[in-house]
C-alpha cells in the first residue's frame, strides 16, 4: 500500500483469529492490511495436495466441530460443507478401541462378565449422564469403578499426556485431559458437538473466500517484527510512521516484545508425513498410540477429507517436542501451567500500554482454543473495537 493508501486496520496473522477480524472490519468499510509471516494464508488450518494429489493438513489434522450456531453461520457464508463425524481408535494392550473410552472399549478389553457388570455399575452410578471425566471414576467410592478409572487413566491418559506435554500428567491442567471424556454408551464419536463438518473444498479455499474482499490486502512472508515498532510512549510505528488505527495481533506476545520477560512456553510437534502404497492404511481417520510409541497419533488424511483414491494413501505421525524458537518447529500449544500464565500476564499487561493493540487467538491469548472458540472471540473483539467499547472487553479477554 502506498502512503496515500494507508490501511485503517492492521492485522498480524492470517489464521482464523486474524482472518475473521479482517473480514469483519472490511465489511464495515475499513481498509485492512494483513501481515502474515508464512508464505500462505490459513494459519495452522492450511491444507493442500501433495505430489500424489492427496489432500493434506500441513499442520496436523483439523476437524471443525461446535455447538455455536453463530460461528457456524458466519463460516457457512464462505464454504460448502461435508458432514463428517470424527472417530478415533486407541491402541491399548494390542487392541484398537474407541477413544473416548466407551462401552465398546470396555467390551473389547475386559472379559464378557466383567464388562457387563462394569457397564451396569456405570449406568447405576451416573444415571443421568452420557459423559464423565476420568477423575470422576478414579475417585469413585465403588471400588470396581475406581479400578476401571485407574485402568483408563493409566492406559489412555498417563503416557500420552507425558509425551504430548513433556511433563508428568499431574502437572498438566485437568481441563486439558478432560477435553477427552469417558462415554457411558456405545457412542464412538470423538466429539459430541451438534455441528461437525469439514469444509468441502478444504480450509485454504475457505480462507481464500474469507480474505477475498476489496478492502483486504494480504502481504505474505512479512513478519510484524520487521513492519511494526512499539515505541516507549505507547505509539505504534508501522513502516516508520505512527499508526493510530487498531492493530490486531495474533502471534506470540513474547516475540512482539523481543522476549523481554523470557520465552513463553509452547509445545510443538515434529510432523512426519509418509506415503503408503495402499488404498487404506488404518481402521479410523486417527489412531492414537497412548503408550509404547514415541508418536501420539497417526492420521490418515483420506479418511478425514473423504478423498477417494486407489492404491495410495498419506499418513501423518505426530512426535511432540519442545518449542525452542531456534529450529523449524512451530509454537502449537500454550502450556497452561500457573507459572506460564503469570508470565503471559506480564506480557499482556505490558502490551496493554499500547492502547490500539489487541491480542486475539491461540498464541496471542495463550489459550488452548479450538477453532470455533477463536472465531467466536474474533467476532466479539472486532465488534467491540468498532463500538469503541474495547477497553473493558480486552481487560476481560
Ligand atoms: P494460528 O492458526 O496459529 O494463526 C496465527 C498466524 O499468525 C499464523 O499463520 C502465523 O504464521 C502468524 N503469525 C504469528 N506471528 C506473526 C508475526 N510476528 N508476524 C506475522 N505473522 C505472524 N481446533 C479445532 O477446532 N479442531 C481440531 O481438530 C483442531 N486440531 C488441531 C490440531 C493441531 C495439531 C493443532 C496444533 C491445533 C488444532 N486445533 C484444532 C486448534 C486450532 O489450530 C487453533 O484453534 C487455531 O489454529 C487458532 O487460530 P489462530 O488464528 O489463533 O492461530
Ligand atoms: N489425551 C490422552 N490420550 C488420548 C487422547 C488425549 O491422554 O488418547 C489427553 C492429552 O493430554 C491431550 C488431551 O487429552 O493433550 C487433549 O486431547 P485432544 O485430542 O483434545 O488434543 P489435540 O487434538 O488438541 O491435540
Amino acid at each position: 500500500m502506498t502512503k496515500r493508501n494507508r490501511p485503517d486496520v492492521l492485522v498480524v496473522g492470517a489464521g482464523f483469529a486474524g482472518s475473521v477480524c479482517a473480514r469483519e472490519f472490511a465489511e464495515k468499510g475499513f481498509k485492512v492490511l494483513v501481515l502474515e509471516q508464512r508464505q500462505h494464508i490459513g494459519g495452522n488450518m492450511f491444507d493442500g495436495t501433495d505430489r500424489n494429489d492427496l489432500m493434506i493438513h500441513w499442520y496436523g489434522p483439523h476437524i471443525f466441530h461446535t455447538n455455536n450456531q453463530t460461528v457456524f453461520n458466519w463460516l457457512d457464508r464462505f464454504t460448502d460443507w461435508r458432514p463428517y463425524e470424527h472417530r478415533v481408535l486407541g491402541r491399548i494392550k494390542g487392541e484398537e478401541v474407541p477413544i473416548p473410552f466407551n462401552f465398546t472399549s470396555i467390551d473389547t478389553l475386559f472379559p464378557s462378565k466383567t464388562a457387563q457388570r462394569l457397564k451396569k455399575r456405570l449406568i447405576q452410578a451416573f444415571p443421568n449422564k452420557e459423559r464423565i471425566t476420568v477423575s470422576e471414576l478414579t475417585g469413585h467410592q465403588d471400588e470396581e469403578l475406581a479400578e476401571l478409572g485407574d485402568f483408563i487413566f493409566e492406559n489412555v491418559f498417563v503416557h500420552y499426556t507425558a509425551k504430548q506435554w513433556g511433563i508428568p500428567v499431574e502437572q498438566v491442567d485437568s481441563a486439558v485431559i478432560n477435553r477427552v471424556p469417558v462415554l457411558l454408551s456405545y457412542d464412538d464419536r470423538y466429539f459430541q458437538d451438534e455441528l461437525q463438518f469439514m469444509p468441502k473444498n478444504g480450509y485454504t479455499e475457505l480462507f481464500k473466500q474469507i480474505l477475498s474482499h476489496e478492502n483486504i490486502v494480504c502481504r505474505l512472508g512479512v513478519s510484524a517484527d520487521a513492519a511494526l515498532r512499539l515505541e516507549a510512549e505507547g505509539r505504534i510505528l508501522f513502516e516508520g510512521e505512527v499508526f493510530e488505527g487498531p492493530v490486531i495481533y495474533t502471534g506470540a506476545p513474547d516475540q512482539l516484545l523481543n522476549y523481554h520477560f523470557g520465552r513463553l512456553e509452547y509445545r510443538s510437534l515434529d510432523l512426519s508425513f509418509e506415503t503408503i502404497k495402499k488404498t487404506q492404511f488404518q481402521k479410523a481417520a486417527v489412531v492414537n498410540y497412548p503408550n509404547e510409541e514415541k508418536f501420539t497419533r497417526i492420521t490418515e488424511f483420506k479418511q478425514l477429507t473423504g478423498q477417494v483414491k486407489e492404491g495410495v494413501t498419506a499418513i501423518l505421525k505426530e512426535y511432540p517436542s519442545a518449542y525452542t524458537g531456534k529450529d523449524k518447529l512451530e509454537p502449537y500449544y500454550p502450556i497452561e501451567t500457573a507459572a506460564n500464565r503469570k508470565q503471559y500476564e506480564a506480557y499482556r499487561n505490558k502490551l496493554m500500554t499500547w492502547e490500539n493493540l489487541y491480542l486475539c487467538g491461540r498464541l496471542a491469548q495463550y489459550r488452548y482454543f479450538n477453532m470455533d472458540e477463536v472465531i467466536e472471540y474474533a467476532l466479539q473483539l472486532s465488534a467491540a473495537i468498532m463500538k469503541l467499547d474495547s477497553v473493558s472487553f480486552v481487560a476481560n479477554g
